[in-house]
C-alpha cells in the first residue's frame, strides 16, 4: 500500500487545527484548567509552522525556513509551558520563548546546511518534550493516571526527536528510517497522525482527572483546617474496621474547651487559627487520614492501637495542643482540649464514636483539659 504524503500532510495539519480548537473549547467550558488553552494554542500553531514548510513548497526559501521552524520551536515551548501551568508553576511565558530564540539566532550560521538545520530544529523539539516529561514527572501536584500516560507519550516524542536530529549526519541505510529525516514523508505523516490525537486525548484526560480530583478533595477535606471532614472520617473508619477484623480499634473524640468564650473574647479570626493549630497537632501525632474535623470545634480520630497506649497518646496530644495554643497571634489564649477515647473489638464506627462521646462528656464534667478512656 502506498500512502500519499501530501494527503497525509494535509490531513495532519487539519487534524492539529481541529484538535487545537477542541482543546481551547474545553478550556472555555472549564476555565479552571488553563493549561488546556496553552496546549490548544500549541496545536493550533502547528498548521502555520509546518504548513508553511511542508506543503506545496518543493524547496522553501530561507525566510520560510526561518519563520516556520521558529513557529515550531514556539509550539514545543508552549506545550512545555502548558505542562508548567497544569502543575501550577510560574514563569510560563518565559520558558516558551528560548527555543524559538535559539533557532532565530543560529539560523544565519546553519541556514545552508540541511543536517545542521535538522539537528537544531529536532533538538529544540526534543529538549522541550524532555522538559515536559520532567515537569509532569517531578512537579505533579496530584497522582493522576493520565499524567503518567502523558509522560510516556512525551518521552517517546523526545526520543524520536533526538534520534531524528542525528539522521541528517548519519544515514542508517534503512530506507523507511532515513526518510524520517526529510521535511515531510508519508512515514513521518503516519507517525504524527497516530501520535498527535493520542497526545491531545491525554491532555484532555489530565484536565478531566484533575477537576475530578479537586472535586473529590473538596467533598472530603475541611477547607479551614485542611484536614479530612466527617464524611472522610466515616469512610476511612469503615475501611479500617473491616481490615482490623477481630483486632481492637480505638476512637478519639476531641472537643476544644470553652471555645465559645475564646471566640467571644478574642474574635473569630483567633478561633479559626486555633482550629488550624489543632489540625496540625493531630497531624503531628496521628497517621495521615486517620483523623478528621467532625464539625465546629470537634475532631475525631480512629486508629489501631493497644489499649495501654491509648491514654498516653491522647495525653500527648492534649499537652501538645495546650503548649501550642497558649499564645495565639500574640494573644494569651490558653486554649485546651478535652479528649474521650473508646476501644473495642468488632464495633461499628458509630458505636465507637458514641462511646468516645460518653467519655468526652466525663472529661468535660471533670473540669476540661483532660483525657477519659471509656470502660471496656
Ligand atoms: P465546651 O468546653 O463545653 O466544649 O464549651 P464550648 O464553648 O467549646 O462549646 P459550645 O458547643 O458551647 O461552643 C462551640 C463554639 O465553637 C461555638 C461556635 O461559635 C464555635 N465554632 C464552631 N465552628 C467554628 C469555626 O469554624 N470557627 C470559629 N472561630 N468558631 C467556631
Ligand atoms: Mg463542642
Ligand atoms: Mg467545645
Amino acid at each position: 500500500m502506498s500512502l500519499d504524503s501530501a494527503t497525509l500532510g494535509l490531513a495532519f495539519l487539519l487534524l492539529c487545527g481541529v484538535l487545537g480548537l477542541l482543546l481551547i473549547f474545553s478550556w472555555v467550558l472549564n476555565r479552571n484548567v488553563q493549561a488546556l488553552a496553552w496546549w490548544g494554542a500549541a496545536f493550533c500553531l502547528v498548521p502555520f509552522g509546518m504548513g508553511l514548510v511542508s506543503l506545496g513548497l518543493t524547496s522553501p526559501g530561507p525566510r520560510v525556513l526561518l519563520v516556520s521552524n521558529a513557529v515550531m520551536a514556539l509550539v514545543g515551548g508552549i506545550l512545555y509551558a502548558g505542562c508548567r501551568v497544569f502543575n501550577g508553576r510560574s514563569r510560563t511565558v518565559l520558558v516558551a520563548l528560548p527555543g524559538a530564540a535559539v533557532w532565530v539566532l543560529l539560523f544565519p550560521v546553519i541556514q545552508h546546511s540541511f543536517p545542521a538545520r535538522l539537528f537544531v530544529a529536532s533538538m529544540i523539539a526534543g529538549v522541550y518534550a524532555a522538559l515536559s516529561v520532567w515537569e509532569l514527572w517531578r512537579h505533579a501536584r496530584h497522582r493522576l493516571v493520565s499524567q503518567k500516560l502523558a509522560i510516556v507519550l512525551l518521552a517517546l516524542l523526545a526520543a524520536f526527536y533526538v534520534f531524528r536530529s542525528l539522521l541528517g549526519f548519519l544515514s542508517t541505510g534503512i530506507g523507511w528510517v532515513d526518510v524520517l529525516a526529510l521535511r515531510w514523508s508519508s512515514n513521518l505523516g503516519l507517525f504524527l497522525l497516530l501520535f498527535i490525537p493520542a497526545l491531545a486525548f491525554v491532555f484532555l484526560s489530565m484536565a478531566k482527572e484533575q477537576v475530578e480530583y479537586e472535586h473529590k478533595q473538596a467533598a472530603l477535606v475541611d477547607p479551614l483546617t485542611g484536614v479530612p471532614n466527617r464524611r472522610a472520617f466515616f469512610r476511612h473508619a469503615a475501611g479500617l474496621l473491616r481490615r482490623l477484623g477481630d483486632r481492637p480499634a480505638t476512637c478519639f473524640l476531641f472537643d476544644l474547651d470553652n471555645f465559645k468564650k475564646i471566640n467571644d473574647r478574642f474574635g473569630h479570626e483567633i478561633g479559626d487559627h486555633i482550629l488550624t493549630i489543632f489540625g496540625k497537632v493531630l497531624a503531628e501525632h496521628l497517621p495521615v487520614g486517620s483523623f478528621a474535623r467532625m464539625g465546629g470545634e470537634e475532631f475525631a480520630a480512629i486508629v489501631s492501637l493497644p489499649r495501654n497506649r491509648v491514654e498516653p497518646l491522647a495525653d500527648d496530644i492534649r499537652r501538645a495542643f495546650a503548649a501550642e495554643a497558649r499564645i495565639v497571634l500574640g494573644q494569651q489564649v490558653h486554649g485546651t482540649v478535652s479528649v474521650g477515647c473508646a476501644t473495642a473489638i468488632g464495633a461499628t464506627a458509630h458505636q465507637l464514636v458514641h462511646d468516645a462521646d460518653d467519655a468526652l462528656y466525663q472529661a468535660k464534667a471533670a473540669g476540661r483539659n483532660a483525657v477519659v478512656l471509656a470502660a471496656e
